[in-house]
This record gives C-alpha cells, structure tokens and sequence, in this order.
C-alpha cells in the first residue's frame, strides 16, 4: 500500500554534511525522505571545523545559524602572522548581519548533531550501517538495492557519500582524486585566552594556526609540506605534531605543548576531486565531496556542501521535472563550486613553494566570489 499521501520520495546516500541539509531542506519541502548512511551512529570524527560566513549565511536559511553559534565560537578578525612575525588581521564580512559574528569555528559532533536533529524534526529517517550496491534508472524513478538485501523504489536519489562516493561510481561518473603532496594536522587544546579569532602562523617548511570552536576549546591546525600520504599510528600523532611545530615561535610555540599532550589529534592527506561532467544521471545526483572536494585550505568544504542542499530543494521546488531540476541544479552550482577547488589546489601549491604572501590575495579574492549568494 502507498502511505505517500502523494508526496514524493528520495532517498540520500551518506549522513554527512550535505546528506543531512538536503535532508532537511527537502523535508521541510513535504518530500519523504530516508537518509542511509555506511556509518555507526554518532561516529562523527571529533576535529574541529571552521565555518564561514556562506556556511553561516545557508544555516541561516535552514534557521540553525544561532544553534551553531551558540554551541560553536563567533569570530570576525582573521590574523596571519608571517614568518618574520608581522601580524595582518583582516576583518570578515558579517553575511548574516551586523549584530551576528561573519564565522564561527564548531566541533564537528557539535554541527552534525545540529543537523541531524534538525533532519528528523522534520521527519526524515535515518538508518546506519547501509549503503547502495545498484541503482537502476526507470523513467522517472530510481531503484536502489542496498546493502541489507531490501531495495527501495524512490523520485529522488541523492549521493552525498563524500569524496569516495560510491553513488558517482554507480551512476557512470568518475572525479579522480588528486593528492596534493600535503598532509593536514589537528589537535584539540584548550582554548588560549588570546585566541578570539582565527590566528594563521606562516612558519620555514609548513604552517599552523589556531581556531577556537567553543569558550573552552580551539584546534590547532597544521599543514605539512612534501610528504608522502602514509598513515602513522594513532599513539604517535600528537608527539610528532608537537615535534613539527617545535620551529615556530611566539604564540604558535605556545601552543605546543598542549599539542604535544593533546588527547584527540588526526592526520589526513590533502586531496581535491572534482566532477566535469553533469553531476545528474536521470533522477539520481551527486552532492557535496562527491561532486566537488576542495582541499581543507579555503574552509569552505561545508559551505559548499550546506549550499548544495539548500540549492538542491530550490530547484526541485521550481521544476516539477525532477531530471530537468537536476539538470538547473548542476548548472547553478558548477561554476561556483570549480572556482573553489581550483583555488583550493592554488592555494595549496603556494604553500608548498613558500609564497604565503602570493596566497592571501588569492584567498581574499576567493572569499569575496563567495560571499555573492550561492
Ligand atoms: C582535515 C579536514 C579539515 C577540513 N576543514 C574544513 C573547515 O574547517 N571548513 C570547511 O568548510 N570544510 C572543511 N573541510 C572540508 C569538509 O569537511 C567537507 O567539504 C565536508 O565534510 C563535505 O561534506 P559531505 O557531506 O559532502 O561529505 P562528508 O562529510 O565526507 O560526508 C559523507 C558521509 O557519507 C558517508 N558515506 C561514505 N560512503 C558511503 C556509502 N558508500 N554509503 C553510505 N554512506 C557513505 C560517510 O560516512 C559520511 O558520513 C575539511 C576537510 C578535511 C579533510
């Protein structure tokens, strides 16, 4: 028996940032939706991450800009400070008005219990340890056999399983996953009474930076230069990065030993991967890191991945055609979606050179094209 009442269906692939936005956005739409995700409940990672003022301004649109910043850190200065010590502090532009912080820095179990709360609130279903293994495109539906050997036979199917989407796989599109010679650090500490804003440290070899995700807490974080993607082992994460930041001086040194002793340190390789073709096959789409992962340098991963969800619900609002909403999806976002990434990539090869000074305009320029509506 159908139980829609009429409304029509989608099922997302990966509770993640972008899974859970659309999530929300398409149930507050009256669609029915069913999040499916390969991971255990709760198992977000537990590093910190910086929200900018796009990622504020389209939580705002799902009305949970306050809730993140009331469980994150409002800020509006970012400081670099160069090698040779001089410090630029550049004001942020408050894209969610004059009497709310332009960014917020936010533990990432923090925002994904926002946006999870939010997406069941308006009633969309979510099951852990499942993913897809086939999708079969009818006309005008999508069936998807999943993991657990129950199929489901739906309008809508969303891929937003991150930069190794197994979706981008099964609807024919490919986004190689490029490595950009850099490994990234980040170490929960207590937050320094200093840090108000984010602080950027530019150092000989690599450099660091402090951002404060909560009033007790803040994460270090630190790329490293010309090395190779391997994994260390969990027990050596936070001597070794207490070891790479031994070069820096000043409030970047005094940082350190709380590194060095810091219970919750990760490692990950600074990778980019981008879709060239239509980022639609028939009904079924690829959102977020599936569909365009930036390196973490310009911060705005989740701003893209949050946009996407928003967007996505629009434009199935607008078009009744789910294949030609899709189709208007992709075109709105591709432009700018590729200008980050590119960025993203540039940025991180100017690191690698040294030429940190070469890099802010190209972030400050990057920023602005964001901060247009999405
Ligand atoms: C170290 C690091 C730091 C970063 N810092 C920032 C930052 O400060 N600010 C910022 O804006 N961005 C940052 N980013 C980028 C940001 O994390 C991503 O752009 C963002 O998480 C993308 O969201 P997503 O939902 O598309 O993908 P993800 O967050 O990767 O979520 C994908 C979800 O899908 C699930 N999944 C995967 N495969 C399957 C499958 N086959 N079936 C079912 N489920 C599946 C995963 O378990 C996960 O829950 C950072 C990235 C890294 C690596």
């Amino acid at each position: 028996m159908d139980n829609s009442g009429g409304a029509r269906s989608a099922l997302i692939v990966g509770a993640g940032i972008a899974g859970l936005t659309a999530a929300s956005a398409l149930a507050r739409r009256g669609w029915l939706v069913e999040v499916i995700e390969a991971g255990a409940e709760g198992a977000t990672a537990g590093w910190g991450l910086s929200l900018t003022g796009p990622s504020l301004r389209a939580l705002d649109g799902l009305g949970l800009a306050d809730q993140c910043l009331a469980a994150g850190y409002g800020m509006s200065v970012i400081t670099n400070v160069d090698a040779d010590g001089a410090a630029t502090p550049i004001g942020l532009p408050r894209l969610i008005g004059r009497d709310r912080p332009a960014m917020a820095g936010i533990a990432r179990p923090e925002l994904h219990r926002i946006l999870r709360a939010e997406a069941l609130r308006l009633g969309a279903r979510t099951r852990h340890g499942l993913s897809v293994s086939r999708l079969d495109q009818g006309d005008g539906r999508v069936r998807a056999e999943l993991t657990d050997g129950t199929t489901r036979d739906v309008e809508l199917l969303v891929g937003a399983d991150g930069i190794r989407s197994v979706v981008r796989d099964l609807i024919g599109r490919s986004a190689p996953i490029r490595y950009h010679g850099q490994m990234v650090w980040r170490a929960l500490v207590p937050r320094p009474a200093w840090a108000t804003g984010i602080h950027t440290f530019a150092g000989v070899g690599h450099q660091t930076g402090v951002v404060p995700i909560s009033p007790s807490q803040a994460y270090v974080f630190l790329t490293e230069n010309g090395v190779r993607p391997d994994v260390l082992p969990d027990a050596d994460l936070a001597a070794r990065m207490g070891e790479l930041l031994a070069p820096f001086t000043g409030r970047a040194a005094e940082v350190r030993p709380e590194v060095a002793r810091s219970g919750s340190v990760i490692r990950r390789p600074v990778q980019t991967a981008f879709v060239d073709a239509p980022w639609s096959a028939g009904t079924s789409v690829v959102i977020g890191d599936a569909a365009h992962a930036p390196s973490p340098q310009m911060a705005s991963g989740a701003a893209l991945a949050i946009e996407d969800g928003l967007v996505l619900a629009q434009e199935l609002d607008r078009c009744e055609d789910v294949r030609e909403a899709l189709e208007t999806f992709t075109e709105r976002r591709r432009e700018r979606c590729s200008v980050l990434v590119r960025t993203s990539v540039a940025i991180a090869r100017l690191e690698q050179e040294q030429r940190h000074r070469d890099a802010y305009p190209l972030i400050e320029t990057c920023h602005r094209r964001m901060a247009q509506p999405a």
